[in-house]
């Protein structure tokens, strides 16, 4: 052996062992890649090794090692010491930045949730077991033999005999006992490493395209293949397999027999995994208009963190603003992530997004399979600069170089996770997240949520004083693009159709507007309340509502089954009392509980109108992967004249062919059992008048209703944001309900009615002595709006809380939770049900 060679095995030991720092934080608490494993586990960082949350390690776990995610350090571990196992090796650094890990901390904090649910919300499915952890040898001399062990020895051959000189872990312990050992012997040495696999390419994915190849004129075709024909070639002449069927209303058999005559042909074409697209074509930005320039101005001056509301009606331009906001800084190399309500109804909008930027646009959100969210998270791991479309899960995307983030529709409920816990507002991490990235938040709406209104009044009325990053930017797009009128709303008493013996579901007005559709050649959307929770009692004689006398909401109709006496219920303050036979107001019998489902008022249009067509879109249509986009395309191909569907229509679609807009029961929305019944009526009722003449085609929008005088409803007749929310705010201010107070809701379920109810009187008794320290309200226990659920039955508590009080931690109840009774914390909840 050369002398030399072994001085130089000796300094590289010694080198080695000087590294070590013993000043780094001593234990670390890891997310195990264990099926079974619930919680965060404690190990120990040895001396020799830096680890950072964010990291990939190898833990030792019962008998095996596995992969786990530094999360946080610790400490004070409350452990006993001699047990905690320490940490094998560092697979990959920097997997995850550590303010990642920061944010989530801040979530489980504020929304009073274990750090292990959130990070269960915010990672994709299988993180861990995907990403592959493989050993390759350093590229150094080899070590002389005398040095090691036998079986480190072995290991290094075979690593010797691979050609890239590297395997998979797994592989490596399959050929040879105590691999182990050895490996750890290696790594000692330094003449190995352990690194995480790239994801694997995924297999590229082929999918069966239809294209029309020949014209569809001759004699021998039946009139339904004609048709077929005609509709591919109105497509572009080219469709996914999977898409025709849909669209064109085909089988594969019909598909192949026209391929066998040469007028199609079918064949495999490959597909990029990551979100399946339409072929969008390419687009080029649009001359601004005057107020759109100057929104996007002052866009492009914000450099850091600050939040900016853009409040534009419906149909104003706010895309193309978020469109132009975020391309010069994709051009600096920063990514954007624009969450989105549902993205079953954002197809157009990320159409227009991916035919200005391409393949820079990927989406993220539940309805990809595990394998893609995958995907998509290690590809914005790379730091490529992207665009992100979301919905709200997507928050938790590790987009590095953050430099723009848009909530499209800031409004919207369904930016609130409700269950599982942890139920996070979207623009709450969003605000988080903008803030550690020091970059702008952008809300966009019509009907911007009171809360955000709030702040922004606030700013101004604050404007110069030194909290810079508390100041709200107001932009404003006043008009619709090329000035197009909005639409008039025509607001129809129900309770004179009534009166003038119609008993129909459609007043008059309704029924002559959808009749004349056919003959204007125009569509229209009419719009039901969700099913299930119109379940308010009013008088269809006098609109008058049942309403409890101790709280300021609606009382809930019950029928526990069809023969039971049904009864009315206070979901605040658990008030009880029998259905009256006769309206307490003005005795007539028509004291009802509303509910007009989608599917009645489909049928009711059969009846009526025989030869209109119609189309349903609500949850049961649309549950289909990609039956959102096949509906709305084959709405905006003329398929049919009425689409009738429930809240999904409120967002974002922009059809210029719809000239009329009917609300078909405008009450339902109005009396939610919540406080902000009236905010929502008046934002979803806003948001689908929006829908009605973007085209050039002028609109008309009726809404139905038994109380025209609400003030939602005029607020929306007379299209009056600002005299709704000041009339709206102050009674909010008076009972200390948000933006002026707080809430927290506390769920109790289990499938023992007995034990719920128990279970939620011990905590709400806990609660008085805290309560009392914070100046807070107890409002409850009450038995949810909907008692039982998946057979669980639910009570809650609400605590109505003062904005200066200080939210203590309330997880310590947890620890009182008795076996079979689980409880949810739903800090600001906005679903009381
Ligand atoms: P919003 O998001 O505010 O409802 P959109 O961005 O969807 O409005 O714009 C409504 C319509 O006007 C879209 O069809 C869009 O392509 C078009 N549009 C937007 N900005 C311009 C512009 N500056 N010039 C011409 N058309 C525009
Ligand atoms: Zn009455
Ligand atoms: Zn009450």
């Amino acid at each position: 052996m050369n002398p030399l060679r072994l001085e130089y095995w000796a300094q590289i030991l010694n080198c080695m062992a000087a590294k070590s720092k013993p000043l780094s934080p001593e234990w670390i608490e890891v997310l195990v890649d264990c099926p079974g494993a619930q919680g965060l586990y404690t190990y120990r960082i040895p001396p020799a090794l830096a680890v950072t949350p964010g990291d990939i390690l190898s833990v030792p776990f019962n008998s095996q090692q596995l992969g786990a995610i530094a999360v946080r350090y610790l400490t004070q571990p409350d452990l006993n010491l001699d047990l905690i196992k320490p940490v094998e090796a560092v697979i990959s650094t920097g997997f995850f930045s550590s303010s990642y890990w920061q944010l989530l901390d801040r979530i489980a904090e504020y929304y009073q949730t274990p750090l292990m649910q959130v990070i269960r919300t915010a990672l994709p499915p299988g993180l861990l077991a995907r990403s592959q952890r493989r050993i390759r040898l350093k590229p150094a001399p080899s070590p002389p033999a005398t040095l090691l062990s036998a079986s480190a020895q072995s290991l290094l051959a075979h690593l010797h005999q691979s050609t890239t000189g590297d395997y998979t872990w797994q592989y490596l312990q399959r050929q040879q006992r105590g691999a182990h050992r050895a490996l750890q012997e290696l790594l000692r040495h330094g003449w190995v490493e352990s690194y995480l696999a790239p994801p694997q390419t995924a297999q590229p994915q082929k999918r069966q395209v239809v294209t029309l190849t020949a014209k569809p004129a001759d004699e021998s075709l039946s009139q339904r293949q004609q048709e077929i024909l005609t509709g591919l070639q109105r497509q572009g002449g080219e469709l996914w397999l999977s898409d025709a069927l849909q669209l064109l209303q085909t089988t594969s058999a019909t598909l192949k027999r026209l391929a066998a005559k040469g007028y199609l042909s079918l064949e495999a074409r490959e597909v990029l995994r990551v979100g399946s697209h339409s072929t969008a074509a390419a687009d080029q930005p649009k001359t601004l208009t005057a107020a759109q320039t100057q929104a996007l101005a002052q866009l492009n001056q914000l450099e850091q963190y600050v939040t900016a509301l853009l409040h534009g009606v419906t149909g104003s331009g706010k895309t193309e603003v978020y469109l132009q906001a975020i391309a010069p800084r994709l051009n600096c190399r920063q990514s954007a992530l624009v969450l989105v309500p549902e993205i079953g109804l954002t197809s157009q909008l990320t159409d227009r997004f991916r035919s200005r930027f391409g393949e820079r646009v990927c989406l993220y959100h539940s309805g990809l399979s595990d394998g893609e969210r995958y995907d998509t998270w290690r590809q914005m791991l790379s730091g490529e600069p992207q665009v992100v479309i979301g919905t709200r899960s997507a928050i938790f995307v590790p987009l590095s170089n953050l430099g723009l983030i848009v909530l499209d529709e800031e409004h919207d409920s369904s930016f609130k996770q409700d269950q599982p816990a942890p139920c996070y507002h979207t623009r709450t991490v969003a605000r988080w997240r903008a803030q550690q990235a020091n970059c702008p938040l952008v809300l966009g709406s019509a009907t911007p949520a009171l809360e955000t209104w709030v702040e922004v009044q606030s700013s101004r009325d604050s404007q110069g004083q030194r909290d810079e990053a508390a100041q709200t930017v107001y932009l404003s797009l006043p008009s619709r693009i090329h000035n197009r009128p909005h639409p008039p709303i025509q607001i129809i008493d129900m309770r004179q159709e009534l009166q003038a013996g119609n008993r129909s579901i459609f007043s008059r007005s309704l029924e002559e507007a959808i009749a004349a559709l056919p003959a204007t050649g125009g569509q229209g959307i009419l719009f039901i309340h969700r099913r299930g929770h119109s379940s308010f009692v009013s008088c269809r004689s006098c609109g008058y509502v049942m309403e409890c006398p101790n709280c300021d909401v609606s009382l809930s109709y019950h029928q526990p089954h069809d023969q039971a006496e049904p009864y009315l219920r206070c979901h605040y303050c658990n008030h009880y009392q029998s259905h009256p036979s006769r309206c307490p107001e003005c005795a007539s019998p028509y004291l009802k509980n509303f509910g007009s489902g989608t599917q009645r008022v489909v049928s009711e249009i059969a009846k009526q109108f025989p030869t209109l067509r119609c189309l349903r879109f609500d949850s049961d249509t649309t549950r289909r992967k990609g039956s959102h986009r096949a509906l709305l395309t084959r709405f905006a191909q003329g398929e049919a004249d009425l689409l009738v569907g429930t809240q999904m229509l409120t967002k974002g679609i922009d059809l210029p062919q719809v000239t009329l807009v009917g609300i078909v029961a405008a009450d339902g929305l109005l009396y939610m059992p919540d406080y902000w019944a009236s905010e929502r009526a008046f934002q979803m009722m806003t948001q689908v008048a929006g829908r009605a003449g973007r085209g050039e085609r002028a609109g008309q929008v009726i809404v139905q209703t038994y109380t025209p005088e609400h003030p939602a409803v005029q607020a929306v007749q007379q299209q009056d944001y600002a005299a709704f929310t000041e009339a709206e705010l102050q009674d909010r201010q008076a009972l200390g309900y948000p933006p002026y107070g707080r809430l927290i809701l506390l769920r109790v379920t289990s499938p023992d009615p007995i034990a719920v109810k128990q279970a939620a009187e011990d905590f709400a008794s806990k609660l008085e002595a805290i309560a009392a320290a914070s100046d807070c309200d107890i409002l409850g226990p009450a038995p949810a709006p909907i008692l039982r659920v998946a057979r669980r039955y639910r009570w809650q508590i609400l605590l109505k809380l003062p904005l200066s009080a200080l939210i203590s931690d309330l997880s310590c109840l947890r620890q009182h939770c008795p076996d079979r009774v689980s409880l949810t914390i739903d800090v600001d909840p906005l679903n009381l049900s």
